[in-house]
């Protein structure tokens, strides 16, 4: 990123308001909480690097779960509060504060090496902040071969949406405000991305996975990425298409290899901690069971902490992103949305993103083709 980029971005960062609206995600902090100390295989006596430490409650979550070493690196001036905090925890002999751009810093005692990073990078969409970028140098500069990352893998999910509501909440309302028409504040709306809870009886299509993201092999260049999609619409009456939903599965996993896409994966969230069920391609796949039920590993299943930030679970901070159609699709049960997905950092903010979605109906002359320009920079 630019300097500028970076100045206001860190800014933002050294207020408590976002590190308290974080902590209080739930489903976010805890399905952290549940990997690290549930794994105590890979932290114990092990040497950990927290990318972006906030307030350090992945490092003490860390420290608790018997890491040797731990390097709790912001740039932002947060880490003034981390420090203290820390102190306050009884950590402060295991945990190491650096305030730095991980790209820029150097451990002390000549240490060069971690076996674990451990970072909450997760921006909107996923890649809004392009913070993974971040998470990248480190892992080059610093991880060991063959060390651990948590989290390993997300996915960016996309799904159709039928938004009556939403279309009438952030477009119809311009038609008449106190009687004056204002649809000239339609345009606008478009052009945006929308953050918001969808419900998830508004789905009316299965998720596709539009970009899998590997962080062990991820690089830089593959973030900024074009992929096409079908979607099916699966709704069993006439309906209509507002509006594409995009979120992010999350996953801990230590199988040290990626969960294929053929993979079938079923995201608990009834209770806590978060589990993802996830069968190898040919494996039983079974109904949902409750986290809380236990776990009987049966060959050729593996068991993944993760969490989801899609409708169909307890919303977290990320919420849902919508993008808004000019025209609705009619659809029916059947209907396939094709189209392609692009997403790029912009050139102007390095941290905001560039997305566009082609898109149009197979088979079918009634819906006109479409395509949505989206800037990102809530
Ligand atoms: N780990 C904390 C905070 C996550 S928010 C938690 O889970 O609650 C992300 C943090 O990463 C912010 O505090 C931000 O300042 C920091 N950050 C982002 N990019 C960074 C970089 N390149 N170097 C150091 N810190 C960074």
């Amino acid at each position: 990123p630019k300097r500028d980029d970076d100045f206001h971005y860190f800014t933002s960062y050294g207020s408590n308001e976002i590190h308290a609206t974080m902590l209080a995600d739930k489903v976010r902090t805890s399905t952290y909480a549940s990997f690290i100390l549930g794994t105590p295989t890979v932290f114990n006596e092990a040497v950990v690097l927290d990318v972006g430490c906030g307030t350090g409650i992945l490092s003490m979550f860390a420290a608790r779960s018997g890491a040797k070493r731990v390097y709790a690196v912001d740039a932002s001036d947060i880490v003034k509060r981390a420090e203290k905090i820390i102190k306050d925890s009884g950590y402060d002999d295991v945990i190491t504060v650096i305030q730095g751009k991980v790209e820029d810093i150097t451990f002390p005692d000549g240490v060069t090496e971690v076996d674990v990073i451990v970072s909450e990078w997760m921006g909107y969409a996923l890649l809004y902040e392009s913070m993974l970028d971040s998470v990248l140098v480190a892992r080059d500069r610093f991880l060991r071969p063959g060390g651990v990352f948590a989290p390993s893998q997300c996915r960016m999910m996309l799904s159709l949406c039928e938004g009556t509501e939403i279309y009438r909440d952030r477009v119809g309302m311009w038609d008449d405000v106190y009687g004056f028409d204002m649809s000239a504040m339609k345009e606008e709306v478009y052009g945006e991305a929308i953050i918001d809870i969808v419900k998830p009886e508004t789905l009316v299509s299965d998720p596709v996975i539009i970009k899998d993201i590997y962080i062990p092999d991820a690089q830089p260049r593959q973030l900024n990425f074009r992929s096409s999609f079908s979607l099916v619409c699966t709704s069993t009456k006439r309906t209509k298409i507002h509006a594409f939903v995009l979120y992010f599965d999350t996953f801990f996993s230590q199988l040290g290899v990626p969960i294929s896409p053929s993979t079938k994966v079923q995201v608990a969230h009834e209770g806590s901690p978060i589990v993802a069920e996830v069968w190898p391609l040919g494996g039983k796949f079974q109904p949902r069971r409750r986290a809380s039920q236990g776990w009987n590993k049966t060959p050729g299943e593996e068991r993944v902490t993760s969490f989801s930030t899609g409708p169909e679970i307890e919303p977290t901070h990320w919420k849902q992103t919508i993008f808004l159609l000019h025209e609705p699709i009619r659809a029916r049960e059947g209907t396939i949305v094709i189209g392609t997905f692009s997403c790029r950092k912009s050139d102007e903010n390095s941290r905001e993103l560039d997305i566009e979605i082609r898109y149009s109906v197979k088979g079918d002359d009634v819906n006109p083709p479409g395509d949505l320009i989206i800037q990102m920079y809530k």
